[in-house]
């Protein structure tokens, strides 16, 4: 250890979590470290060139970046609130069996409008729905600057985060609405869980943010956000070292000492935050430190994976008046591709996510050229686990799960289409865990069950003295502004622990 470089803070994985932890400690002016595995920052939000395109390789929303809000915040607290311009989201498309809701101008905002011109017989339902989610949503705020009184008066507060933290979103659509149609409608923002999993706290909080907030496409593409953020934190003196495995996390009696990457290198620090998988991160610890993750590890249940076609073509889609997202649904019943995934199937016709990026930022593709992400949740273990190891099964699978997506799309969605193909690409849940480590390409790291709500989910802390957890497996929650609020959590807590705030 004598030759060792020493850092205050070292930070295990560059994803949004980690990102935002390393930035604003680093911000602070302590002497931070990150180690990222891959050739490149940002874990999920990444995006990566070809042929002149330049290719989102996950996400199509953030939410909280409008002045005040939750992102922005943590943007302009590491200095990179100027650095992203971000393009609100307003024409979405939401196809069901027999009906359709199209938001066009108003985006979010105006979806309660188009439910209740929908649904006129839902009204006194939708009224309380929507009133649940506002109240749940002035709540979570109020939670975020908990003062001394709101402890004390924690019952009368927070009365609808208490009364609904063990209720599933299937038990309050139940409770509101006779119809299913609206039911289907309101079950429709970019997460996996079906109704009977899913939180309700959890789905009123997004809806809550999305319906005041907007949501919004960052110019340049997702990966601009994590370049963004690793810039800034290069400004205020972190150092990034890229392709970097961490092997083994350091204890020495009882606390962190450091990390000791593949390679053999070691750094000191009296701070580890991971920013990984759980499972990998037991993996790093010694033998007598693994027991208590262990323990709790065994019950989590994590989110599904998918798999991402990546389209290039010459069609002229902005006169086709496409929107940028368009949510297409075959099965009326909520639960029953659930129940296909359990089984490691996948329907016939999938419900799939469109987004059209190049229809909001044309500078992402050569001129007249438009690129479509297809985004169709799918089970770990479809198709044996995607060829079993076999490089020729696998991209047998792929190619044909490939055409099934670009038959549907044509059929439903852009005519002529696979005459005017450029290339495509595709990638599996193996793709998602070999470059990033969420074990089963778990896309939202844990579920969103009520089980694994807020408080529920793992905190920052760890019993090991020095070592903290960030991502989408901890609290509050997933997403781009999930994970990196668990860094900006984490770092105030590590601030605290050293009297620097
Ligand atoms: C297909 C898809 C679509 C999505 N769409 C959206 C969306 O539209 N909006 C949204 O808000 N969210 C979306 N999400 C979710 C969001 O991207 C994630 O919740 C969030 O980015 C996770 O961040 P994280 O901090 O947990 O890190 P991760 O992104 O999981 O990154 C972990 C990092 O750790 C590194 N690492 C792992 N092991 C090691 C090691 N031993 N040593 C060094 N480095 C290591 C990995 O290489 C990786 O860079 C989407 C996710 C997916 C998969």
């Amino acid at each position: 250890m004598g030759n060792a470089k020493r850092y205050d803070v070292i930070v295990i994985g560059s994803g949004m979590g980690g990102l935002a932890a390393a930035s604003l400690l680093a911000k602070k002016g302590l002497k931070t470290l990150l180690l990222e595995k891959e050739k490149q920052v940002g874990g999920y939000v990444v995006s990566f060139k070809r042929k002149g395109f330049t290719i989102d390789a996950t996400g199509a929303f953030v939410g909280g970046c409008q002045e005040g809000g939750e992102f922005y915040q943590i943007l302009k607290e590491i200095g990179a609130h100027e650095e992203i311009e971000f393009i609100p989201i307003h024409h979405i498309r939401n196809i069901y069996p027999g009906f359709e809701v199209h938001l066009c101008d108003g985006g979010f905002s105006s979806y309660p409008e188009a439910l209740m011109a929908l649904f006129p017989e839902e009204e006194k339902g939708l009224t309380a729905y929507l009133s649940l989610v506002k109240q749940i949503g002035k709540e979570v705020k109020s939670y975020s600057e908990i003062t001394l009184i709101k402890k004390i008066l924690f019952p009368f507060t927070f009365r609808n985060l208490i009364r609904f933290h063990r209720t599933s979103h299937r038990e309050i659509l139940n409770r509101l609405f006779r119809g299913g149609e609206i039911k289907m409608a309101l079950h429709t923002l970019p997460i996996t869980d079906p109704p009977s999993r899913l939180s309700f706290l959890f789905t009123a909080i997004l809806i809550s943010k999305s319906l005041m907030g907007g949501v919004f496409y960052p110019k340049g593409g997702t990966g601009r956000i994590s370049k963004a953020m690793a810039d800034s934190f290069l400004r205020s003196g972190g150092e990034i070292h890229l392709q970097t495995e961490v092997d083994q996390i350091l204890i020495k009696d009882g606390r962190v000492e450091g990390a000791l990457t593949k390679e053999g290198e070691i750094f000191q620090g009296p701070v580890v935050i991971s920013d990984v998988n759980p499972n990998l991160l037991v993996k790093m610890l010694p033998f007598e430190f693994r027991k208590h993750f262990e323990k709790k590890i065994r019950h989590f249940e994590y989110s599904l994976s998918c798999f991402i076609l990546y389209i290039a073509t010459d069609l002229d889609l902005k006169s086709m008046n496409l929107p940028y997202f368009t949510y297409l649904r075959f099965l009326s019943d909520l639960e029953e591709e659930d129940r296909m995934f359990q089984r490691g199937e996948v329907p016939k016709n999938p419900t799939t996510m469109v987004s059209i990026p190049t229809l909001l930022d044309p500078s992402l593709a050569p001129s007249k050229r438009h690129l479509i992400k297809v985004l169709v949740n799918v089970p770990y273990h479809h198709q044996e686990a995607w060829g079993k190891g076999d490089p020729g099964k696998y991209s047998r699978i792929k190619e044909e799960f490939s055409q099934k997506i670009l038959q549907q799309l044509e059929g439903k969605l852009i005519p002529g289409l696979r005459n005017h193909l450029l290339f495509y690409e595709a990638a599996t849940p193996l793709t998602l865990e070999r470059y990033t480590g969420n074990e089963l390409g778990a896309m939202y790291g844990l579920a969103s069950t009520p089980q694994q709500v807020g408080n529920l989910r793992p905190p920052h802390h760890t019993p090991t003295p020095g070592l903290f957890q960030v991502g989408h497996y901890t609290r509050p929650s997933h997403g781009i502004v999930g994970a990196s609020l668990s860094g900006s959590f984490a770092a105030r807590a590590i601030l605290k622990k050293l009297h620097r705030v």
